[in-house]
């Protein structure tokens, strides 16, 4: 069987802007590294094997990351905002992690879907700003396949489908958020029999979540108590609400959990609104948020969504 793949429209346009990046991926994460990157770190002489070998270490869960710097940054990270491993390596040694970022694959055995993630400013940017980038995602069939339902898959994909449509109907988000969250609670209602309340996640779990920035936990914590007003950055909160739809929806394929990943979408869009009503800037309040929730498994997991 061919394996299908899927793309927004953004994800050929992407090119990492690295030293006018303005925020960037090389600081405040634990990078992974793979195994065939240590492995060829381990041969690299003199002083630059030296410092690779150096800088890796075991972290609490077992992986081997870089040991991070001063300001949580990649040890890495040059002066001049570029990657000393891609200066003095090539492209090609970079670890599996930095070269593949900020693309996510999304593999659904029978057909795989592609797209960037938002906590890199650059992607961010695309995501919020092309309009019509999931044309091609819309007539995905689920055929039968051995790791899940397809009953199930082709359930989520109808779900998306509808939410897709309401999603860019020309009546105010608020009205196409509460609709998306009652075609949710139906198909969810008509999977488990389960009656469930279409309201977004309680606010105060935003206290609970971990930070890399400690002042966001006071913002975001703000931001999700109060009501907000989505008329502002219309456009790029649609793009929004398409992008986190397309991301985490068929993830439910593994729990049958269709609300979570609605309700994380709603109540994101709505802090995003929030946050960028308070700074003026959208691109960066969606990277933000994205960087600090998203980027955590931790937090991921405690907002319940699957990706
Ligand atoms: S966050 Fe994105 S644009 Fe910035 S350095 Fe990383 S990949 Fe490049």
């Amino acid at each position: 069987m061919t394996m299908k793949h899927y793309y927004p429209t953004y994800y050929q346009d992407f090119r990492c802007i690295a030293a006018d990046c303005p925020d960037s991926c090389c600081q405040g994460w634990d990078v992974v590294i793979d195994s065939d990157a240590e492995q060829f770190y381990n041969t690299v002489q003199g002083e630059f094997g030296e410092k690779l070998r150096e800088a890796i270490i075991t972290d609490a869960d077992g992986d081997r990351v870089f040991r991070l710097a001063e300001n949580k940054k990649c040890p890495f990270w040059g002066a001049d905002r570029l990657c000393d491993i891609y200066r003095a390596l090539g492209e090609e040694h970079l670890c599996a992690t930095c070269a593949r970022f900020p693309r996510i694959t999304m593999d659904y055995t029978v057909f795989t879907e592609h797209t960037l993630a938002l906590a890199c400013p650059e992607a961010a940017r695309l995501i919020l700003t092309t309009d019509g980038a999931y044309a091609d995602f819309y007539d995905i069939q689920a055929k039968n396949c051995e790791d899940y339902d397809a009953e199930t898959m082709r359930l989520l994909l109808n779900v998306r489908k509808r939410a897709a449509d309401i999603l860019t109907q020309r009546i105010p988000l608020e009205e196409r958020f509460e609709r998306i969250l009652r075609a949710a609670a139906e198909a969810q209602r008509a999977k488990t029999g389960v009656v469930f309340d279409p309201a977004g996640n309680d606010p105060d779990v935003f206290e609970q979540l971990e930070y890399i920035d400690e002042k966001n936990r006071l913002l975001f914590v703000l931001a999700a108590e109060k009501q907000p007003d989505f008329s502002r950055y219309e456009r790029e909160l649609t793009n929004l609400s398409l992008y986190w739809l397309y991301r985490y929806l068929l993830g439910a394929i593994n729990d049958g959990n269709i609300m979570a990943a609605m309700r994380f979408l709603t109540v994101s869009v709505g802090i995003v609104a929030n946050l960028a009503a308070e700074s003026g800037d959208i691109i960066a309040a969606a990277q933000t948020y994205s960087k600090e929730i998203e980027q955590s498994y931790e937090n991921i997991e405690e907002l319940g969504v699957r990706s």
